[in-house]
């Protein structure tokens, strides 16, 4: 099972230490271009599929294209990528609406009307700062890196539902999420999202948050650096221009990485690499713990899914966290007010 497998290949590490530098602009496009070329070849992969193919194509183009015309333009957008990701983080910690606060009546009848017997609990304020992240033992990768979390922190009975790929784009589970006013993370691939970035522009405006996991979804410790620089800043960059938000998290595909995917992942822009000790289908959940509870602050895995890959729908695994969850006492929050 994957959640427990994670014995992760260490790489040579001193390769990363390295500033890189952002491509030219022209390229960045070619790039783009070739990416969005590549998923309109294929089918809308469902989670798990794999692409290294795509990645390793466009890998080359960029090995050799990076080092030509960084001098010049190098540091003038570094400035520039600075200053925004300052402007980006403000947006991106405004706080998620719900608009309009449910009473505890209202909450109740529309966990009625979407099947459930109790209404999810509601968690608590963000803190003011976010905890300090570390990397569980099994993850980790040495010293210096970004973390690779898998569970926030805290004191508080909270556990973060996080939703990979993008390949089913349920509109039910819009207004679910909608009505019972969810917090969630949505971690989208390009390949799986790129059909209908419209939904999950629909999501965003719902108060989820949209964080990156790659343009192909390959095993990121089977691809060289320059592949997985790619994989990382091509999609922070489709993202930016499909959801207007930059991302601040990655999630590495099927939570496989090594010290360069880390790397690579924080020149990109992000800060944190979250992994996850449970994960959810639409009728079970898996838990990493040997108690079979979540414990405070657990991330929770899940994906874009429908009736053909997991016999049921988007509700249905919705239905089945809530119900977990708010039987042990919790309430969901969003990863990213604490990421
Ligand atoms: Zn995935």
């Amino acid at each position: 099972m994957r959640l427990i497998r994670n014995v992760l290949a260490r790489h040579g590490r001193g390769a990363h230490h390295r500033i890189r530098r952002p491509l030219p602009l022209v390229l960045t496009l070619l790039l783009l271009l070739a990416g969005a070329a590549a998923c309109a070849g294929g089918d809308a992969a469902l989670p798990g599929a794999r692409d290294g193919q795509d990645a390793a194509g466009l890998g080359q183009l960029k090995g050799q294209a990076r080092r030509q015309g960084q001098e010049q333009q190098g540091q003038e957008r570094q400035g520039r990528e600075e200053q925004g990701r300052e402007e980006q983080d403000q947006e991106q910690q405004a706080p998620a609406p719900p608009k309009v606060k449910l009473t505890p009546e209202q909450r109740l009848a529309a966990a009625q009307r979407w099947g459930l017997d109790q209404a999810p609990l509601v968690a608590p304020s963000p803190p003011r700062e976010k905890p300090r992240l570390t990397t569980p033992e099994w993850a980790d990768q040495g010293p210096d890196l970004i973390p690779a979390p898998a569970h926030v922190p805290t004191d508080q009975k909270i556990a973060f539902l996080t939703i990979d790929d993008g390949a089913a784009k349920d509109r039910e589970f819009l207004d679910m999420v909608r009505d019972l006013q969810i917090p969630l993370s949505a971690f989208l691939t390009d390949e799986s999202a790129a059909e209908d970035y419209g939904y999950f522009r629909d999501l965003h405006a719902l108060g989820v948050s949209i964080q990156n996991h790659t343009l192909h979804h390959p095993q990121m410790n089977h691809i060289s650096e320059d592949e997985q620089y790619t994989e990382i800043c091509g999609q922070q960059d489709i993202l930016e221009r499909e959801i207007g938000v930059r991302p601040t998290l990655f999630r590495p595909p099927f939570g496989d990485f090594d010290a360069d995917t880390l790397a690579v992942a924080e020149e990109c822009g992000t800060r944190a690499a979250p992994l996850w000790n449970e994960e959810a289908f639409a009728d079970r959940m898996d838990f990493r713990h040997d108690d079979q509870r979540f414990h405070p602050g657990d991330i929770i895995l899940t994906h874009f899914n429908g009736p053909k890959a997991w016999g049921g729908t988007m509700c249905d695994m919705l239905r089945t966290v809530l119900r977990k969850v708010t039987e042990q006492g919790y309430a969901l929050a969003r990863l990213e007010d604490y990421a």
